[in-house]
């Protein structure tokens, strides 16, 4: 009685005693065994004959449930990181904190952690109430009340194919529905980090946001300043490349999470200017995602923040700086409010800056400068970021088609291109491949991004 009225005054739902799990089997829940790395169960396994609990967790049983092959398995236990370790050859603990301990199987790498207790309420807090440290062990009802949505709260047991499910996960997978375990303001406000996570989840697996989980983000929007930003980084670098970037941007948006929060979003969402690029950068970069194929977090920053380069550029350009120069001072200006407040790290800007300075050597198709600019390490890098320039309509599309041909020719065909652009560049009528007389300067046919034409064309 007391228990049901607890539950009721802390919101939840049903009458289910959430120390006791539904157990649900095959038939029920009908995840298919093959889906199932075998290292996870070679380790579920291992712990079990040494007379452990050992489970799926996570992440990994709630894409099992909706039929998607887990890209990670991580492992709860009841035995100690000590104890894990001895069971298995390459494990190592790792984290001082919060020990876990990682098994590796050739490359494969498992992540196996000890159930954690609920002694959140005595645990090390900031002035806002953020859980700083929290290391105490504990039954697996309390490892399941700790983590964040009831989706990523069950676990599954490959030896019985068993999923025990303490927080009618079940059911809100069936619903498509992401809710928060326990009170929402309080588990915020514990970790405000849940608040782009829960917009991740939404946005990557199509599920709608319930609304007592919804609510309180907004308001509480402001606690992630709070949060180390090497963390906010991290979590924001997985939004991005979660293959849904644009619609994870989008849900941002919608959950009232995205201003004064980061830097980065304000510029990307709040400049309809730069939109188009950012849509078709970010479209290019879910697909690639989608693919299977690897992306630069140098490329997706770069093209996040490009229309503010971009802007200062014309700026300092506008003072009276000369192209090549104002570029770079652009980018440090962009560049240092960014490593400020998004922790970039150091590699990652530097990946931009290489980007962003090979842009107006894209405009010189004449002598050498074109053969020079093909053997930058990071042409790739640059080529795929005109083209998202061009596209855009930041610049005319035929400086994208002459470097597809250049860079797809032969020896002597390169000569031919350079040839013709030369050609072009004497008779006054700008670098076109197509004999087309222009007059005065091409118009960009973008939505009214700057132009930058003449940019680099021509200077040294
Ligand atoms: P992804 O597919 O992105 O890996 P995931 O759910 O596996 O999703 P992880 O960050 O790998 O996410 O975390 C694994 C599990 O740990 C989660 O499913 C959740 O149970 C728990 N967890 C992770 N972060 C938090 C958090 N901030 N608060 C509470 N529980 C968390
Ligand atoms: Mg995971």
């Amino acid at each position: 009685m007391i228990k049901k009225f607890i539950r009721k005054i802390l919101g939840v739902k049903n009458d289910r005693d959430p120390t006791e799990p539904v157990i649900l089997g095959p038939e029920e829940h009908k995840i298919d065994p093959k889906n199932v790395s075998a290292n996870a169960v070679r380790v579920t396994q291992t712990l079990q004959e040494a007379g452990y609990k050992a489970f799926v967790v996570g992440g990994a049983v709630r894409d099992l449930l909706l039929g998607v092959k887990p890209k990670d398995f991580d492992i709860a236990t009841d035995a100690t990181p000590e104890q894990v370790k001895r069971l298995f050859r390459r494990a190592f603990i790792i984290g001082r904190r919060f020990q876990i301990v990682h098994v590796m199987f050739g490359q494969d790498l498992l992540e196996v952690t000890t159930f954690r207790g609920n002694g959140s309420d005595n645990a090390p807090k900031d002035e806002h109430g953020r859980v700083l440290r929290d290391n105490s062990f504990g039954p697996q009802h309390e490892d399941a009340a700790r983590r964040d949505f009831t989706i990523n709260a069950m676990y599954y047991d490959p030896a019985t194919q068993s999923v025990l499910d303490y927080h009618g996960g079940i059911e809100d997978i069936r619903a498509k529905t992401l809710r928060i375990i326990g009170m929402p303001e309080a588990r915020y406000r514990e970790d405000p980090v849940r608040m782009l996570r829960v917009v991740r989840f939404a946005a990557k697996l199509g599920f709608t946001i319930e609304p007592t989980t919804r609510a309180p983000i907004p308001v509480m929007a402001p606690l992630i300043d709070n949060v180390p930003a090497a963390r906010v980084f991290d979590e924001m670098l997985k939004l991005l490349l979660s293959g849904h970037a644009l619609a994870c941007l989008k849900e941002l948006r919608s959950a009232g999470l995205h201003h004064g929060l980061l830097p980065l979003l304000d510029v990307v969402l709040e400049q309809p200017i730069g939109m188009k690029f950012v849509t078709l950068a970010l479209e290019s970069t879910d697909g690639r995602v989608k693919a299977g194929k690897g992306v630069s977090p140098g490329f997706l920053f770069a093209s996040l923040l490009w229309h503010q380069v971009l802007e200062k550029w014309n700026a300092y350009r506008a003072a009276g700086e000369s192209p090549i120069p104002a570029l770079h001072l652009a980018a440090d200006d962009v560049l240092e409010t960014q490593t400020d407040n998004l922790a970039l790290q150091r590699r990652i800007a530097t990946d931009m800056r290489d980007i962003w300075a090979m842009q107006p050597r894209f405009e010189r198709r004449t002598g050498r400068a074109p053969y020079k600019l093909l053997e930058h390490p990071r042409f790739r890098a640059g080529y795929d970021f005109l083209l998202l320039r061009c596209a855009s309509g930041e610049l005319p599309a035929e400086i994208g088609e002459w470097w597809t041909e250049f860079y797809d020719a032969e020896g002597g065909e390169r000569e031919r291109l350079v040839a013709a652009a030369n050609t072009r560049e004497r008779e006054g009528g700008g670098p076109a491949k197509k004999r087309r007389p222009r007059r005065g300067p091409r118009k960009s046919n973008g939505e009214g991004a700057p132009a930058t034409q003449g940019a680099g064309g021509g200077e040294e």
